[in-house]
């Protein structure tokens, strides 16, 4: 369990599996997303380029099973503790799926981006919501001429918000990884950058998931687990 002190602040990282007991698959686990398809042929820019349409029924195929899926117990205590701590938990997550919000989380940062949102990829118009599925049909233009693309980040891009991001984790006392693998940065190496900020102060890391996390060392103290039976059992708030 981890104790959260009075005034103190945390950093959460969700990854893939956070929502695996939710029925998204995962990226590199057996079954995971990319075991079906190369990243090269739907999550570049390259790609986008050379075959949109290919890339939108990728994301169209993930919109329809993010639109069937419910929040499971670990969205559910996220949602909890953010009620609990208010503005002193940051909620950062590499997952583009739309779970926490569902589960009721109020400010989450989607680094790699929202798969029920879409832009321009022309215009600096805004991401706008959107749940619409593109297969079989002509790839939507946006009035600028340029066209409608994911709101997702693609390999080679760079993540959203990285400096609000970079802020919070040095100023965070407690940093909580649960259900990413360690492999993509620079969410990889955000445990680092949040326990080596001084000498003096550094805050406490702890990962949740099914297996050590290949940056394993970075962590004080692992929980090996599903994140829906651990995180809910996973915080005590300790405020006066
Ligand atoms: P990853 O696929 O690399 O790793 C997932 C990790 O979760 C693995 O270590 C696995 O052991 C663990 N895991 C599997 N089931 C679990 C469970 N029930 N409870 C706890 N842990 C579990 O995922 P990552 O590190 O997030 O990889 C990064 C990329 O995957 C991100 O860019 C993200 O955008 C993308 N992604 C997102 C979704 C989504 O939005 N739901 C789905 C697939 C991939």
């Amino acid at each position: 369990m981890i104790a959260i002190r009075p005034g103190e602040r945390v950093f959460v990282l969700t990854g893939a599996g956070i929502s695996a007991e939710s029925g998204l698959t995962t990226f590199r686990d057996p079954g995971g997303l990319w075991r079906q398809r190369r990243p090269e042929e739907v999550a570049t820019p390259e790609a986008w380029s050379c075959d949109p349409k290919l890339v939108w029924e990728f994301y169209s195929e993930r919109r329809q099973r993010a639109a069937a899926v419910q929040p499971n117990p670990a969205h559910y205590a996220l949602a909890k503790l953010e009620a609990s701590l208010g503005e002193r938990l940051f909620l950062c997550t590499q997952n583009v799926d739309p779970l926490h919000e569902r589960a009721g989380s109020q400010c989450v940062l989607h680094m790699h981006g929202e798969l029920m949102k879409s832009r321009c990829d022309r215009c600096l118009r805004p991401p706008f919501a959107d749940e619409q599925l593109y297969m079989n049909r002509d790839v939507p233009r946006c009035p600028c001429g340029g066209q409608i693309r994911p709101h997702v980040c693609w390999f080679g891009e760079i993540p959203y918000e990285m400096d609000t991001a970079i802020e919070r984790l040095e100023n965070s006392e407690v940093f909580v990884s649960i259900g990413s693998s360690g492999t993509v940065q620079p969410a990889a190496s955000f445990a680092q950058w949040a326990g080596r900020q001084t000498v003096a102060r550094h805050a406490r890391t702890y990962y949740v998931g099914l297996e050590d996390p290949v940056n394993s060392w970075l962590f004080d103290e692992v929980f090996l687990g599903k994140a829906g039976e651990q995180v809910p059992k996973l915080f005590r708030v300790e405020d006066v």
